[in-house]
């Protein structure tokens, strides 16, 4: 019998992880089918999963933390943030991972040695990213519209504002983990304080991907080196089919099948 796979999310008609991930099943011959499941709330995540016979699945904005608390288990670097992307299903026991963090390393590498980031957002995304940041030693600073979600971060060591008390340094990166420009027009932030960010780093990244959001076009309008989010996707993709398939796919020839589907 095929094994089913699922991304819950609202919305989830953007994602591009069914394609990715049916990519690598149906061209290695591995029993599986990968759909989406437009989740409006997020305490229905376990129920549905289950009602679904989910053997695994993917979790996206906005109910990653609602994963998180939906699992019966929790592991690796997802329990240090408290944010999970990717459940397996282990004999009716829900099993958290987080695996965008990693993918994320992955899409950075191009940039060399990043010592100094700023994070716009302080969402599920941002607390993986910023985790892993400090973990490998680099000064972290976010920037929230709210103050709500700020407490994580300064507990673990980053420096934390919101629009009005933002101060100004100089950045290797600037990274967008906001859901501004996902399904509107919007900038994370208002624009003089986008624009004096964008004046002080040498890179920028958005985790959105598939469209150039309004902040990947004013720091191309500014010539500098920017990405989008799907370099980050794959990643984060690879790692998580690896965990679906338990480890039964050469990593190479995931990559090979998941980059494929990108071309789709
Ligand atoms: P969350 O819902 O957990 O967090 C959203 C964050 O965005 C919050 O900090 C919120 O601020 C802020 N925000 C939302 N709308 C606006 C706005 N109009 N202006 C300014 N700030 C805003 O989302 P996630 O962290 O799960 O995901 C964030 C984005 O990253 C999504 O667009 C998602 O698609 C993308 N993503 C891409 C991945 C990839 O592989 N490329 C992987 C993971 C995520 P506040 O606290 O004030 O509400």
């Amino acid at each position: 019998m095929k094994k089913l796979f699922a991304i819950f999310g609202d919305p989830v008609t953007h994602s591009r992880s069914p394609l990715m991930h049916n990519s690598v099943f149906k061209n290695l011959n591995y029993k599986a089918c990968y759909t989406r499941v437009h989740l409006t709330d997020g305490s229905k995540l376990k129920e549905t999963f289950l009602a679904l016979k989910l053997k695994g699945a993917n979790v996206t904005v906005p109910h990653k933390e609602a994963a998180y608390e939906a699992c019966d288990e929790v592991r690796g670097f997802a329990k240090t943030v408290g944010v999970v992307n990717t459940i397996i299903n282990e004999n009716g026991r829900l099993i958290g991972y987080n695996t965008d963090a990693d993918g994320f390393m992955y899409a950075i590498k191009e940039f060399g040695k990043i010592r100094d980031i700023l994070i716009i957002g302080a969402g599920g995304t941002a607390k993986a990213l910023a985790s892993r940041f400090i973990e490998d030693g680099i000064k972290v600073r976010v920037l929230n519209r709210s103050q709500n979600r700020l407490e994580y971060f300064k507990e673990i060591g980053c420096d934390s504002f919101t629009w009005d008390s933002f101060k100004i340094e100089k950045y290797d990166l600037v990274v967008n983990t906001t859901s501004a420009g996902l399904k509107d027009e919007e900038l994370p932030a208002p624009l003089a304080l986008i624009e004096k960010i964008l004046e002080n780093t040498s890179f920028a990244a958005d985790a959105i991907y598939g469209k150039v959001t309004p902040f990947l076009k004013l720091a191309k309008s500014k010539n500098i080196r920017c990405k989008d989010g799907a370099d980050m996707l794959l990643g984060q993709g690879v790692l998580a089919n690896e965990l679906f398939t338990n480890n039964e796919l050469k990593t190479d020839d995931i990559t090979t099948y998941m980059s494929k589907s990108f071309e789709l």
